[in-house]
């Protein structure tokens, strides 16, 4: 990858530091002249010593004594050189009460030296100027420094990271699934080809396209697949580099950005994270005048670049509804893609796409390890494979099995296992009969998901036992039956606790948590409750990322949807409680093998129930086809986590 540092507006700060450096030089050369002549001046007159002196005052030889602070200047009365009077040097060697008895008896000239003021005025003048200097270089020098090391990020000038790629050598097929997505993406492709071929007819060609998605689902891969396709530069960069602490900085970012890419047209610029300069200009999102700025700057470039040239703006966010409505107005981002969460099939095919360069043995089955990952994005697809290729190498195997794919299922899901923590025996029997509780709830409940693995090994990420469940057809809708017997599923491992052990643990709050969750959006968002009817009292919050749900209804209305939230899961518990309770000799059988085995399978948990129960093996029946809807339930684990 090539990088490009985007040119600043040229100042014209190194001309006045090169002048100020010779106006430095030639003071300290000066200086040093001075000292030399001066003590060259000095050698070049003759030292004589005090006896010498003396004798040359009492011979009358002495016109004139100067006393300077320890020498004294003599001038001697006959010799000349060139008409001028000879000056001897000699140190004093007596005191000044002496040598001014000495001096008067002789009756030779004497007096002190006076400075001359001119040699006092430079000398004062040197004082100031010197240290003066010293700062003036002293803080070129930090400026320099911070504009070449970017303590403040090159204040002034555009040091906005650029990353451009001539080629990003990604093409639409890299890409997998987002079958919509990269159809709408076609058309901008093509016009990145052959933008004539629109102008042409007097069609005006997009400015821009915002690519909307939860992380990790390949907005950004997306965007170069583009960039590929149409074999055009690729300039990225993050919305977060536009923005400094200085106003007016992210806008001469945003300028340079434009002049660097219209010099390189046809080509596509991609903000990643653009919510990071698109909020929302109202005080809703909280205000900030460089965002502000910055945002006004990328508006008016959007406006002012001309589309004929073949320059592309494309966008990525998972915040959609924080944006300033005047990006999204038609001329600017006027087209969104959705790049959402792949379904089924999507799923199956990033695998493939990411396994391609993988060795897979015979017992690999992707379409499987699609149904078990639920809700997974690309990014944990992807890392899934790799993860199970490490296992395989770690493992001494030269391809990958499908064990080691699910192992990598799980290790993106719920962490490595933590084979140094050991449990007591009390607390693993206490771990098996919650696990056992949660599998045989949903065995009892026709409505609920079948039961893919019981485990008691502890997980990194906190599960100190764990259910996994994969659906047997992917589903996007559930029912309000589903929903309940999801509820009686989650309370199923405090109830066997309660049940076995007389008691409750810690182990239940994950579950607690994803309970209250379930009930409390039956109620306020499904129209699920018969207090309540179909009246919406939450509305979700950032879809794309956590969609939280925030309430929406008076403070009497929360209180009241708390206590139906209540009287919901009390219902469920019961529901757990009967269910195992009649079915304790079941439980019992179930928690022992896990208890031996730490970890079993759903085959081999129902193989026990079965057989407790007396029913029959069912015929093996073929995959449903995937309907399509609305919304997509993520892959459950009910764990017990640690506390
Ligand atoms: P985003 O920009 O949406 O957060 P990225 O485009 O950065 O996500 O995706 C991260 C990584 O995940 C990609 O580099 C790629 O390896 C993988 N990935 C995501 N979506 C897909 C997909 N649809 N097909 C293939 N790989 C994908």
């Amino acid at each position: 990858m090539e990088q490009n540092q985007n040119k600043g507006s040229k100042d014209d700060g190194p001309k006045n530091k090169q002048s100020l450096l010779v106006v430095v030089i030639c003071l300290m050369m000066g200086l040093i002249v001075v000292n030399l002549f001066s003590i060259l001046t000095k050698n070049q007159t003759n030292q004589i010593n005090y006896s010498e002196f003396i004798e040359k005052v009492n011979d009358g030889e002495v016109k004139e004594v100067v006393i300077k602070s320890d020498t004294l200047e003599i001038t001697l009365k006959e010799q000349k050189i060139m008409g001028q009077p000879v000056k001897v040097y000699t140190t004093m060697s007596e005191s000044l009460d002496e040598l001014t008895k000495r001096l008067e008896k002789a009756d030779v000239t004497f007096g002190r030296e006076q400075p001359s003021p001119v040699a006092e005025v430079i000398l004062s003048v040197l004082g100031m100027v010197i240290p003066i200097v010293v700062m003036i270089l002293l803080l070129s020098f930090m400026f320099k420094r911070m504009n070449g090391g970017g303590i403040m990020g090159g204040v002034g000038k555009s040091k906005a990271k650029a990353y451009v790629q001539k080629e990003t050598g990604i093409t639409f097929k890299d890409v997998a699934g987002q079958d919509e997505a990269k159809e709408s993406l076609q058309e901008v492709v093509d016009f990145l080809h052959n933008p004539g071929k629109y102008t042409a007819i007097g069609a005006k060609l997009p400015k821009g396209a915002l690519l909307v998605g939860p992380p990790g689902t390949g907005k950004t891969l997306l965007a170069k697949a583009v960039a590929g396709e149409a074999h055009v530069p690729f300039f990225s960069l993050s919305g977060s580099d536009f923005v400094e602490m200085f106003v007016g900085v992210g806008a001469s970012r945003v300028r340079d950005l434009f002049e660097e890419a219209k010099k390189n047209a046809p080509c596509i610029i991609f903000i990643d994270e653009v919510d990071a300069i698109g909020k929302s200009r109202d005080s809703r999102y909280g205000g900030n005048d460089e965002r502000e700025q910055t945002l006004n700057q990328l508006l008016a470039e959007m406006d002012g670049f001309d589309t004929s040239k073949g320059l592309l703006i494309l966008a990525a966010t998972n915040r959609p509804e924080v944006l300033d409505p005047a990006l999204l107005r038609p001329g600017r981002f006027d087209r969104r893609v959705i790049v959402d969460r792949p379904d089924l099939k999507g799923r199956v095919s990033i695998l493939k796409v990411h396994a391609k360069n993988v060795s897979l043995d015979e017992t690999v089955d992707l379409d499987a390890i699609a149904l078990a990952t639920s809700g997974a994005v690309g990014s944990d697809l992807a890392n899934m494979v790799n993860e199970a290729a490490i296992l395989a190498v770690k493992n001494g195997r030269s391809a990958v099995s499908q064990k080691d794919l699910l192992e990598a299922v799980e290790v993106v899901l719920v962490g490595k296992e933590k084979k140094d923590r050991i449990l007591s025996t009390e607390e693993r029997k206490i771990v098996s009969y919650h696990e056992v509780g949660h599998a045989l709830v949903s065995a009892l409940q026709k409505d609920s998901e079948p039961v893919q693995k019981i485990t008691i090994v502890p997980r990194t990420m906190g599960a100190l036992g764990y259910v996994m469940h994969v659906p047997e057809e992917e589903k996007f809708l559930n029912t309000r039956k589903e929903l309940e017997a999801m509820l009686v599923g989650y309370l199923g491992g405090r109830a066997a606790e309660e049940i076995v052990f007389d008691t409750v643990t810690t182990g239940a709050a994950n579950d607690i948590e994803q309970a209250t969750k379930v009930a409390r959006a039956m109620i306020t968002q499904y129209g699920m409750s018969d207090r309540f009817g179909l009246m919406g009292l939450a509305e979700t919050q950032n879809q794309y990322l956590d969609g939280r749900a925030m309430l929406n209804c008076g403070d009497s209305t929360a209180t009241e949807i708390d206590h139906e939230v209540m009287k919901l899961l009390k219902k469920s518990y019961d529901e757990a409680k009967r269910l195992l309770s009649e079915n304790r000799d079941v439980m019992d059988k179930i928690a022992e093998f896990l208890i031996q085995k730490e970890t079993i399978t759903g085959k081999e948990f129902m193989k026990i129930f079965r057989e407790a129960k007396g029913i029959q093996e069912p015929e093996v029946k073929g995959r449903i086809e995937e309907k399509p809807a609305e919304t997509e339930k993520p892959l459950q684990i009910s764990e017990t986590a640690e506390m």
